[in-house]
């Protein structure tokens, strides 16, 4: 079981699906509204329960991005009709069982800082 909440406790999510392609995001959006990097995780929608007031912000025509409207955190991005949900590495209770596999969108990273490990890098 993988279970998660955002930093007030108001939402909650947990999952008994296997989660796939944990990868670290440089995108801008996820830049900014992380404050940093986004690290994520996906699992398919039908296999994650979500509890407590959620609010999706549509960042594009290609997705959505889902915070809790009280203290903000930034718990999960989905895809225009996807049937798979990434939600945030950082908001899981530990330990996770999850490894990093990669970065995304470096070709969008900032200019403040290098990428020093050795996982594979997608531009
Ligand atoms: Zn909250």
């Amino acid at each position: 079981m993988t279970k998660g909440s955002c930093l007030c406790g108001a939402v909650r999510f947990e999952t008994e699906a296997t989660p796939i392609k944990a990868s670290i995001c440089h995108c801008g959006q996820c830049r900014r509204q992380s404050g940093h990097l986004w690290a994520s995780a996906q699992v398919p929608q039908d296999a994650l329960t979500i509890s407590g007031e959620l609010r999706w912000y549509q960042a594009s025509p290609d997705a959505k991005r889902g915070f809790c409207p009280t203290c903000g955190s930034f718990l999960f991005w989905q895809g225009t009709g996807e049937d798979m949900i990434s939600f945030a590495l950082g908001a899981l209770d530990t330990p996770t069982g999850i490894t990093l596999e990669k970065h995304i969108f470096t070709a969008s990273k900032g200019d403040y800082y290098d990428i020093n490990d050795t996982l594979p890098r997608h531009d």
